[in-house]
């Protein structure tokens, strides 16, 4: 008989966090506070009231280490926490690498992405302070679709403005997220002063992550019983991800190894920050010394080519300024594929750690993110998110670095989603329609030179 490879790393249920890990108070170095858009003085607590609920402000700004997971989230993660760690053995030996790759699988959530753990959390809170209706923005739809099931788990209303690309090009996804009682308009929409301003310039809009925030943040400043819910980018966001990290340092010391790179894809943020921040709280501590590497697409490169500034979180300048690594809000990114990174900011604690240089950040071309997540595919059976496909490119090409070195490396990166909903992107990349996108270097300086005038 051969005998049996590990493969998986499970943890039981018993295992799932009892508190999501906060790595604010272990910073060498404070944020930048977040500024408010009239004044340009720090915002307040009060500032926020309007859209978020205490609970979830005061986690914003917390400088505790551990924020203890409510009772009845945790139940609700129990459906598919902890998420399984799993050995990429068959990709290694395709891949011929001394590598050794291991992969924290979040598609097995009913979303299909990480995106639940949040959602769950910030439905949670806003029912408990009474509110009966959450707006919010999508790009690809996994945030819409996760926020929609949360939202239907609690009695609450969901209204989703997806960006039209996305409602044109995924009616899957808005099918999904009807199915579970979400309202879902396309962005920009006539419902808002945002979006009508927006449509009487540009009537063909392809929308924006940008201008989407602002419609659904305009509806939830003027409805006292709805709230605003962002999947990703601020920190109580960041902070409810952090659930895969904290699993999977269990999971790895299970596997008797230690990552030295810990990969992840950067759109706003949260999937990398979820997985990355516990490890990057142990590095603060001398406990690893993993490499921590952040993926972003070439064609909405903020990490790599913004600028760490202040900036608007959306495109109607209603949002606080926030201190990120930006391309300017007015910057509309190509229409790639992996509809999920096509932010124009980053969250400010991620832009943070880059800045610090504890996290490094490095584009991937759409072409080689999609060929990578194909040969995932091929070895290990799972059909990865677009945006998760990033991720991979650099996996692989760290694979093939420590193939020609002829030295083991340990890789662990987050499998943030499945692509079941983004047939029409692998379509497209077989029939050799998709293409890969030149860093839009004119578009950018254009958007960078509307930049607010904040020191
Ligand atoms: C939304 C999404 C992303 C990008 O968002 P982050 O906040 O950067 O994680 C990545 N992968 C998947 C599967 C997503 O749904």
């Amino acid at each position: 008989m051969l005998p049996m490879e590990t493969l998986q790393y499970n943890l039981p249920q018993s295992h799932i966090p009892a508190a999501w890990y906060n790595i604010v108070p272990d910073l060498p170095a404070p944020m930048a506070p977040p500024l408010h858009p009239g004044t340009l003085q720090p915002l307040t607590p009060d500032d926020l009231a309007p859209i978020f609920p205490r609970a979830l402000i005061e986690q914003e700004a917390s400088t505790a280490r551990e924020i203890e997971i409510p009772g009845e989230v945790r139940q609700i993660y129990a459906q598919w926490r902890p998420a399984p760690l799993i050995r990429a053995r068959r990709l290694e030996k395709a891949l011929d690498t001394p590598a050794r790759i291991y992969y924290k699988y979040e598609g097995v959530s009913p979303a299909g992405s990480h995106k639940l753990n949040t959602a769950v959390a910030q439905a949670w809170y806003n029912k408990q302070a009474g509110i009966t209706h959450l707006s919010t923005e999508t790009g690809a739809g996994q945030w819409g679709s996760a926020l929609s099931m949360a939202c239907a788990f609690f009695g609450m209303e969901c209204r989703v403005f997806m960006v039209r690309v996305s409602y044109d090009m995924k009616p899957y996804r808005r099918a999904l997220m009807e199915a579970f009682g979400g309202s879902v308009v396309a962005s920009p929409s006539p419902l808002t002063d945002s979006g009508r301003a927006i449509l009487a310039e540009h009537p063909d809009s392809r929308g924006s992550l940008g201008i989407a925030i602002s419609e659904a943040v305009e509806v939830a400043a003027k409805d006292p019983q709805t709230n605003y819910a962002l999947g990703s980018v601020l920190n109580h966001v960041l902070l409810h991800q952090t659930v895969i990290g904290l699993e999977a340092i269990e999971q790895m010391a299970l596997a008797g190894d230690e990552p030295d790179v810990v990969i992840g894809c950067t759109g706003g943020g949260s999937n990398f920050a979820g997985l990355a921040l516990p490890y990057l709280g142990r590095k603060l501590k001398g406990k690893s010394q993993a490499r921590i590497v952040a993926v972003e697409p070439n064609a909405c490169p903020s990490l790599t080519k913004g600028r760490f500034t202040y900036d608007f979180g959306d495109t109607a300048h209603l949002t606080p300024l926030v201190k990120m690594h930006t391309l300017g809000s007015a910057f509309i990114p190509p229409g790639i594929h992996a509809g999920g990174l096509r932010y124009h900011g980053m969250a400010p604690l991620v832009s943070h750690v880059v800045n610090l240089g504890l996290a490094e950040a490095v584009p991937a071309q759409q072409l080689d993110a999609f060929a990578a997540g194909v040969r995932f595919a091929r070895s290990e059976g799972i059909l990865p998110a677009p945006e998760s496909n990033h991720a991979i490119a650099e996996v692989l090409r760290q694979a093939l670095e420590a193939r020609a070195e002829g030295k083991p490396r340990v890789l662990l990166f987050n499998l943030s989603g499945h692509g079941h909903f983004d047939m029409q992107s692998y379509i497209d990349y077989h029939a050799g329609k998709l293409q890969n996108y030149d860093y839009p270097e004119e578009e950018i300086a254009m958007a960078l030179a509307g930049l607010p005038p904040v020191g």
